[in-house]
């Protein structure tokens, strides 16, 4: 339901959990932060009131972090569970992704990856696009290539994240019928499904297009179409009273 990822010099769990904070008018009921720090993965998720997703990394903390994602899910498929809770992450580790909307042709992909040996840990349609991200990241290709190729395969709507644990201060996103807009800071970065996710840190955003993706690093953004063609983006001033 609502997303929000950054790249840049704060404290990157901070930044991400403000975000969905920002975001929470939108309704959810299952939220969870997502950060790499010394190569590795970190996700913390919980059902419940972003109050459950404070309490338990103040129990358990994440690794402090120059980049991370974040997510507030609405569920459609899957129970809103710990779980089922966004992010997903894929099954050798590296990928981590959260996703908003419906992939309508998740069952099929399950199929076939279930087939290949894949276990799934949810039971979301969304934890298709976490492992088929990681199996094309695994395979050796760049995350957003990755992000790409999956990107295509992919029917219905969606707002995508994913970063990779060995590719760091870097998120890529794309979206197909469902929104996705960057914030431009002065060396940090966000994207994020609502322009409130980021507005009390820049008023610089960039709106997305139709099946078209980012790939963002602190210092700048490239967006593209599922192509891999650079896209011509929209960049705006957000002129909301705070
Ligand atoms: N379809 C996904 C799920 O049920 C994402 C829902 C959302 O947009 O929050 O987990």
């Amino acid at each position: 339901c609502g997303i929000i990822g950054y790249v840049g010099p704060r404290e990157a769990q901070k930044v991400v959990i403000d975000g969905l904070r920002r975001m929470e008018y939108r309704g959810y009921d299952s939220a969870g932060v997502a950060v790499v720090a010394d190569g590795e993965v970190g996700i913390a998720k919980k059902a419940g009131k972003l109050a459950n997703l404070e309490a338990e990394v103040a129990a358990s903390p994440l690794p402090a972090a120059s980049f991370g994602i974040g997510h507030t899910r609405w569920a459609t498929h899957g129970a809103p569970t710990d779980a089922n809770a966004h992010p997903h992450r894929s099954a050798s580790g590296r990928v981590a992704l959260v996703h908003n909307g419906i992939i309508e042709n998740f069952a099929s992909l399950k199929a076939e990856l279930e087939a290949a040996g894949v276990e799934f840990t949810s039971e979301t349609d969304s934890e298709v696009a976490a492992q088929l991200v990681g199996r094309e990241v695994d395979a050796g290709a760049d995350l957003a290539d990755a992000l790409r190729t999956v990107s295509r395969r992919l029917e219905g709507a969606f707002t995508l994240v994913a970063l990779d644990a060995e590719q760091p201060d870097r998120i890529v996103a794309s979206r197909r019928n469902s929104p996705l807009v960057v914030g431009v800071g002065d060396g940090e970065m966000f994207v994020a499904s609502d322009v409130a996710a980021f507005i009390e840190h820049t008023r610089e955003a960039v709106e997305l297009g139709q099946d078209q993706m980012v790939d963002v690093t602190r210092d700048g953004y490239t967006v593209t179409d599922f192509d891999g063609h650079v896209a011509p983006s929209k960049p705006f001033v957000i002129d909301w009273d705070l």
